[in-house]
């Protein structure tokens, strides 16, 4: 029997192992539990054009918003085979134990999220990652006790392991408590090790997920694409010890943005937007906020005191707890300080719709996976593509049977994170970039001791350089306009040196 490596165990991960698990072995290897991976924090809900709501929604129309709300630069076959396999996914949830949140009628209900211009957005309460990701935990369980899945908790990934024929055949892993070093070989490989979040330090996301498997794959000659795309979440807040994120379900439930103008409160959205208002796309949202507050000078609210108290106690249960435990402020009757932070990479490891890398045998899939999102990722749709790409990448990898002999390569152990680059990466990678900025920050880095993640970063930075236009997540205040000669992705490979090209 062939014998699949999954590295991650969030949603796209454990989907990977449940799928491939019926044709194949599978070795699940991942740094923490999977109830502490980043898919657990998601709130607002998953995409899929259920239409339960009789407003002719469709998957064309989902499809169409996807590739608007990515500005064109999304893989459209892979987005085109995303939303045809929502429905059936979000069905496959239910069916395995997910229990979203219904209407009255008994049929799964839908929000509406930024972006989308019907109620698309199915959800568990303000716990759907929690949901489907005991759901999802609940399948792998039956397979590891019948031997068909193998956990490994508790191991970093190193590198990747290569036949001489250059085809994906294991992975090398450190354990996180004794240090042992380990080779996990097999016929075929599946990354879905989340977004680079330790980049930039302190973001809203896990700080399992630093970026360096991205990372130690590009040194290794794995393509990475759309690097310089970062969303920033329009809504967070700042806690003690982390930004947190204040779902953009509060936004699609009816709450609304202001700044005071005069001591009067002022909906720029809804002047701004009159159409979508608060439910235009993150970026927009995002770059609002910052030019309302004049780049963050006066403080922006988020107000949901109108919504009736059932709504914020029921729906918005998660923001309640995050303002009256984090904020010591009850969003009943006061409005919330807010402030854009980074929350989602579209970029990372390039596959094709197939979830195939340029590596024979080496599958990507997840947040660390770059072709649905293109420049702007829609809310709702990351938990879409987690399940999406690890089903699709699990069909694919069960069928790999590598035919050249194992070789080994010397091993170095990740380095961390120290801050300065988490520095760097915030001042020069923000909402609104420039050349000058941008190319500072490389001489900085070009300073700095090399190491994978410096790499890594380089590549992120030469990517914003390179797209000399603004699209989507990615603002040029020197080149303010989108222009036709970038609606491509951007590319990066590493052979030695950084090679950024658009395709
Ligand atoms: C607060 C918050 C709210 C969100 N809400 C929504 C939402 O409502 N809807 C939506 O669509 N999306 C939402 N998202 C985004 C979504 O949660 C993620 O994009 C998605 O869960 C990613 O799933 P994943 O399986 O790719 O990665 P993750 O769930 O991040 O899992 C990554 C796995 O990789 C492992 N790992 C990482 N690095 C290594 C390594 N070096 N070696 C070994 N293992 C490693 C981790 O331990 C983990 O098991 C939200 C994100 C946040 C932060």
């Amino acid at each position: 029997m062939n014998k699949v490596i999954v590295v991650g165990a969030g949603m796209a991960g454990l989907t990977a192992a449940i799928r491939a698990s019926d044709n194949a072995e599978v070795d699940l290897i991942s740094l923490d539990y999977s109830e502490r991976s980043q898919s657990v924090m998601a709130m607002g809900g998953i995409n899929a054009a259920l239409n339960t709501k009789g407003q002719d929604d469709s998957t064309e129309q989902h499809y169409a918003d996807t590739m608007h709300g990515g500005c064109e630069i999304n893989d459209a076959e892979a987005v085109l085979r995303l939303t045809a396999d929502a429905l059936k996914i979000v069905e496959w949830l239910s069916e395995i134990g997910t229990s979203f949140t219904r209407d009255e009628n008994g049929n799964i209900d839908l929000r509406y999220f930024g972006g989308q211009k019907k109620q698309r957005t199915a959800y568990a309460g303000a716990r759907t990652g929690k949901q489907i990701v005991t759901a999802l935990i609940g399948q792998c369980r039956k397979r590891e006790v019948e031997g068909k899945v193998t956990r490994h908790v508790g191991w970093r990934f190193v590198s990747l392991i290569f036949t001489d024929k250059r085809e994906c055949a294991g992975v090398v892993c450190v354990n996180e408590d004794s240090g042992e070093i380990k080779s996990f070989t097999g016929d075929a490989v599946i990354i879905a090790t989340g977004g680079l979040n330790s980049l930039f330090g302190k973001t809203v996301g896990s700080t399992q997920n630093d970026g360096y498997a991205t990372a130690r794959l590009l040194t290794q000659g794995v393509q990475l694409a759309n690097l310089e795309m970062i969303q920033y979440h329009p809504t967070t807040v700042r806690t003690p010890n982390k930004r947190m994120l204040i779902t953009e379900a509060a936004r699609g439930e009816g709450g609304k943005l202001y700044v005071l103008r005069d001591g009067e409160k002022w909906y720029f959205m809804k002047e701004w937007y009159p159409e979508l208002a608060e439910l235009m796309p993150r970026d927009v949202v995002s770059k609002s906020i910052y030019k309302a507050s004049n780049g963050g000078e006066k403080e922006v609210y988020l107000d949901i005191t109108h919504l009736d108290e059932d709504t914020i106690r029921v729906k918005l249960d998660e923001v309640y707890d995050i303002c009256t435990k984090y904020l010591n402020l009850n969003p009943i009757e006061e409005p919330i300080p807010i402030f854009p932070g980074v929350h989602y990479f579209m970029g990372g490891i390039r596959t094709d719709a197939d979830h195939r890398t340029n590596i024979k045998g080496l599958y990507a899939a997840g947040e660390c996976s770059s072709q649905y999102h293109g420049a702007n990722r829609l809310g709702g749709n990351s938990l879409l593509g987690a399940i999406h790409g690890g089903w699709i990448a699990a069909e694919n990898a069960i069928l790999e049977k590598p035919t050249g002999e194992l070789i080994r390569e010397e091993v170095n152990i990740p380095t961390q994170n120290d801050g300065r680059l988490a520095e760097i990466m915030n001042r020069s990678m923000s909402i609104y970039r420039d050349e000058e900025n941008l190319t500072d920050a490389l001489n900085e880095l070009n300073g700095m001791e090399e190491s994978p993640l410096i790499i890594l970063a380089k590549a992120c930075i030469m990517s914003a350089i390179e797209r000399k236009e603004s699209r989507g997540a990615h603002q040029r205040t020197d080149y303010p306009q989108s222009s036709s000669e970038f609606e491509k992705a951007s590319n990066v490979t590493y052979d030695g040196e950084i090679n950024v090209f658009f395709e």
